[in-house]
């Protein structure tokens, strides 16, 4: 997913403001005096030795080699010509093609309709229909399919991964974690969406067919290695370093917590507190079925009793409150089934509280979930399991890059904001396409 193409080697990515007209005014000046010294250095921060000719020493350097014009297609149907330069390097007299941060390779549309096609089709849970359907009143171009939206989603999932995409973005890898999977269908067949997250943001998507430890063990591995990469070639870790996440919460699923353990062995395992209230209330359920003959006084003593344990402020107290409750209902086998669940999983339940960033509850991953079970209800069942992990991985970038809508609580921010990302007041379809071509920090000119 992460291997740039060939050609893309020789392409630089440049912002150059606010509007197209910051860029036309400097390519359209005759001499282009303005316009190397506006880029020179922006090249020699995003051009790397190896994009250049075997033996060139200086890359900071180059003259307009040639112009050529390109058609560009804006959401509200006007089609405009944009002149696209390319430069030669001074040295070793390479060439390279210089795109406007609202152009992106290989699309016919510019960036802000790019963007907010995706926005419908991913972020607001219109279907691929719907999606060609308003693009096509748009504007000049007809004929819009489903299937082109399709592709269009599948063309921003191959991109690059989400993960490095953030840490492109600045952001550190995350300490704590939350893991989780979701059921979709394949060809008829259940699958499974394997989900890890910081709170709300998405850093990793990929599909399995099953849910046994070995496919954890397998998805969680490759988990690592991509975060590994990512953070080394953005400079998140050192070349020889490791990303070692502090802790994961998920839900009960010992298979998933198993394969945890063994992919990263320090770490801590919490697990939800509400799939916990919940076995506990199933338990209590059970209880109340059992014994007709209690008085409602007495039922609401034994809930207390169950429900102050998952309450308890620290380890010491979850501890004792176990300790009594077994004493207790010592003669109520009901209850000292759970009992001893809640004691096996004692440290699983108040890990949380050891860490000041680590989340008790899974709610936030379930809150961008939301969007997700959206969105697979409106793609109806996946065909193709190449396909997945693709539309997995546009879904997630959509989902931390987008703006929240108006009269959101975080309204016109984006979620990767929230975490810290400086993005600038650039547009996100912007800021991914700088991000293609290396760390956005180094991509921005610094205001003089
Ligand atoms: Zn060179």
């Amino acid at each position: 997913m992460s291997k740039p193409r060939t050609n893309q080697k020789r392409t630089a990515i440049i912002y150059f403001g606010v509007t197209k007209q910051d860029y036309l005014n400097l390519v359209q000046e005759k001499k282009h005096s303005a316009l190397l010294e506006y880029i020179q250095p922006l090249l020699k921060a995003q051009l790397q030795a190896d994009q250049h000719q075997k033996g060139c020493t200086d890359q900071s350097h180059y003259t307009i080699h040639s112009q050529r014009n390109r058609y560009l297609q804006g959401l509200l149907g006007q089609r405009e010509t944009i002149s696209i330069c390319r430069v030669r390097c001074q040295d070793c007299r390479a060439v390279f093609t210089v795109l406007p941060s609202f152009i992106l390779r290989y699309r016919r549309q510019d960036a802000d309709c790019l963007g907010k096609l995706l926005e419908m089709n991913l972020g607001m849970g219109l279907t691929l229909r719907e999606t060609a359907s308003i693009y096509s009143w748009m504007g000049i171009e007809h004929g819009w399919q489903p299937s082109w939206v399709w592709t269009l989603v599948q063309w921003l999932g191959d991109l690059l991964p989400v993960s490095l995409l953030l840490m492109r973005m600045g952001l550190t890898p995350p300490a704590h974690l939350l893991s989780d999977e979701k059921f979709a269908v394949l060809n008829g067949e259940k699958v499974y969406l394997f989900l890890v997250s910081q709170q709300e943001l998405i850093w990793y998507g990929k599909w399995m067919s099953h849910t046994h430890e070995d496919d954890f063990n397998q998805t969680i591995e490759a988990f690592c290695v991509e975060m590994d990469g990512g953070a080394r070639s953005s400079g998140q870790l050192e070349a020889d370093d490791e990303y070692v996440p502090i802790s994961v919460t998920t839900d009960g699923w010992i298979a998933s917590q198993n394969a945890w353990g063994t992919a990263v062995p320090e770490i801590a395992l919490i697990e939800c507190k509400l799939h916990g209230n919940k076995r506990v209330s199933l338990s209590l359920d059970d209880y109340v079925k059992a014994h007709p003959e209690l008085s409602l006084e007495h039922l609401q003593q034994v809930k207390d009793d169950l429900n102050s344990i998952l309450a308890a402020p620290s380890l010491a107290a979850f501890s004792q409150r176990i300790r009594r409750n077994l004493v207790r209902y010592r003669d109520e086998p009901i209850l000292l089934k759970r009992l001893n669940i809640l004691k096996d999983k004692r440290f699983r339940f108040t890990n949380a509280l050891k860490f000041d960033d680590a989340p008790a509850y899974s709610a936030p991953l379930d809150r961008s979930m939301r969007f997700l079970d959206e969105k697979l209800q409106s793609f109806g069942q996946f065909r193709a399991a190449h396909a997945i992990d693709p539309m997995l991985n546009a879904w997630a970038i959509v989902n931390n890059l987008r703006a929240f809508l108006p009269d959101a609580q975080k309204a016109g921010h984006s979620l990767v904001q929230f975490f810290g990302a400086k993005v600038k007041g650039i547009p996100w379809m912007e800021v991914l396409n700088l991000c293609t071509a290396g760390n956005l920090q180094n991509l921005i000119p610094t205001p003089s």
